[in-house]
């Protein structure tokens, strides 16, 4: 059409008629969609053609307008004849710009001949094919075009069914990612499995050594050893205490411990074991334990708790070693003691007896002599008092230390003491704060050497400071009865130690002389009058050593 010949009337009246064609075009494929005709006139490349629907009628109309997929019918020349909404909207234009254009305009590049091969193979058969579609918007959809040929009474054309495939695919692509994702945690699942399989086989194997290792340390080891739980049931004994009980684990279970221990040290090895349980604390005793053949052996018993990491009890390992023999050398020893100590006594009242004659002698002794007398006295008496020291300690050990108990002012006790230290240490300044008529059971002269012996040892542990302070007080219902010093003072390890037998503090730089057996014997001689004695110290401050004794009255002089 050549337009620029054309008059103006004659283009409005052109304008008019494609309008009118094209509302008509419009109508028509209403027409179509809706069953109101069975046939169409389409511009192809041979001038009009007129296509007819031959088996169309609406239901079948209706059902492909509401279908999921696309439908298209393509005639020879790959023109779309009709489509449905669904196609349409597929490729995202008007359902009326589509019909009529070539169906490879919607066909991307890269399925152009997987297309042009299946439309070739679609007119003799039916088959189908993933292919990639194009929109308007030139976004990819996938489809699966099934074709077959449909017989229209102009000859065949070619109906395609297309479904949308892009949901399909992206699930098939999540669920890959999802199985990639499920296979690695699979193996990351498959890989911790075999290192908890290989810890929990190398850890058992740890047990099994550690077991046996116990078990071997348990039976080999000189001692007889048990484990016992945190409610105190003996869960474990080794070899030796089998042998040396003549019993097996069930009987000593059912017969229980009184059935080893000897009854005099029972009471004892209970309350110490139950206290330890209640504490936590490490449970120490010395007990006689039934031999197999009814004989008896000193023990000492110790047991430790083994805790978690939360602190908490898990079991008890306990030892019982055998000081049979060392008891008996001890026995043995004490008795030396005794028989040694009370032998030296007569010899030493003698030679007392003989220096004191030789002093009351008539004549005028030299004046050198008269020295040696003295020295030989003050050398006498030292040896008097560690002799008698050494026969309390085996009346101790015996339990033969016994005296009267009869009431004793303690305040006239302590002021007689003091006066007597300040003879003996008249360099030192002893200040005094006594409270009056305090009056307690006891023995005169014991309590007399044990005040001299702490006033004593507060001279003989203060090389550098002569202070002292001694008291006598109203304490509670007690008269406590205290001296303080000023001196090396103690740590808590010697505090809790000074009152054991032969016990004295290492320390080369304050050695002086003494067997350690000064508070040994006070603290039996406070126990027997019913009192307390005790310490508190600091070291390199000085030291309080005091005695509490029962008070039976306070009488105001
Ligand atoms: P001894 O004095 O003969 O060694 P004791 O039984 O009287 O024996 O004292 C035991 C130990 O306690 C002493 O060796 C000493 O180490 C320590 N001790 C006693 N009294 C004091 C004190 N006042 N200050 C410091 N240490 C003391």
């Amino acid at each position: 059409m050549e337009h620029t010949k054309l008059t103006y009337e004659q283009l409005l009246s052109e304008i008019n008629e494609l309008r009118y064609q094209l509302e008509e075009a419009n109508d028509t494929i209403d027409a179509i969609r809706t069953g109101q005709i069975d046939a169409l006139i389409v511009q192809g490349e041979e001038g009009h053609q007129l296509y007819t629907l031959k088996t169309a009628d609406q239901t079948y109309r209706m059902f492909i307008e509401k279908m999921n997929e696309g439908a298209i019918t393509l005639n020879h020349d790959g023109l779309i004849l009709y489509c449905n909404s669904r196609f349409a909207e597929m490729v995202n234009m008007p359902l009326e710009k589509v019909i009529g254009l070539p169906f490879e305009t919607f066909v991307s590049a890269k399925s152009h001949d997987k297309f042009n091969s299946l439309i070739k193979t679609a007119w003799k058969d039916e088959c189908k094919e993933e292919v990639e579609l194009i929109s308007r918007q030139q976004q990819q959809i996938t489809c699966l075009l099934s074709c077959n040929t449909l017989e229209l009474d102009e000859g065949l054309a070619l109906s395609l069914i297309l479904t949308d495939l892009t949901t399909q695919k992206d699930t098939e692509k999540q669920l890959k990612v999802r199985n990639e994702q499920l296979a690695e945690a699979h193996n990351i699942t498959a890989k911790l499995n075999d290192e908890l399989e290989d810890t929990v086989k190398s850890r058992t194997a740890d047990l099994l050594i550690s077991r046996e290792h116990f078990k071997l340390l348990a039976n080999n080891i000189p001692q007889m050893t048990w484990t016992n739980m945190s409610d105190g049931e003996v869960n474990f004994h080794n070899e030796r205490w089998y042998d040396y009980t003549g019993l097996t684990f069930h009987q000593i279970k059912e017969l229980g411990r009184q059935e080893v221990v000897h009854p005099d040290d029972l009471r004892l090895t209970m309350e110490k074991y139950n206290a330890a349980l209640k504490s936590g604390g490490v449970f120490e005793v010395e007990n006689r334990y039934k031999r197999f053949d009814g004989s008896y052996r000193w023990h000492l018993n110790r047991a430790v708790p083994l805790r978690n990491d939360d602190g908490e009890i898990l079991f008890w390992v306990g030892t019982a070693t055998d000081i049979e023999d060392q008891k008996q050398q001890i026995e043995k020893k004490d008795e030396f003691i005794g028989i040694a100590s009370h032998e030296l006594k007569t010899p030493l009242t003698s030679l007392k007896g003989y220096l004191q004659l030789m002093s009351y002698k008539k004549e005028e002794l030299p004046p050198v002599i008269k020295q040696y007398i003295d020295k030989a006295n003050t050398a006498l008496n030292k040896l008097q008092r560690l002799v008698n020291d050494l026969l309390d300690v085996s009346k101790i050990q015996a339990g033969r230390l016994e005296y009267e108990l009869i009431p004793v002012n303690v305040t006239t006790l302590t002021n007689a003491c003091v006066e007597n230290a300040k003879h003996i240490y008249p360099s030192h300044c002893i200040r005094t704060q006594t409270e009056n008529g305090l009056i307690v059971n006891g023995n005169e002269e014991r309590l007399e050497q044990v005040l001299m012996n702490l006033i004593n040892n507060a001279v003989k542990y203060a090389p550098s400071n002569n202070n002292i302070i001694i008291k006598a007080e109203n304490h509670g219902n007690n008269a406590r009865i205290s001296v303080t010093d000023f001196g090396i003072g103690l740590s808590d390890e010697q505090k809790e130690r000074i009152f054991e037998r032969f016990y004295r503090v290492e320390d080369k730089k304050y050695m002086s002389s003494g067997l350690g057996m000064g508070l040994y014997i006070s603290q039996e001689i406070i126990n027997n009058h019913y009192g307390k004695i005790g310490v508190c110290s600091e070291t390199g401050k000085g030291s309080t050593f005091y005695f509490d004794l029962p008070l039976i009255k306070q009488m105001s002089i």
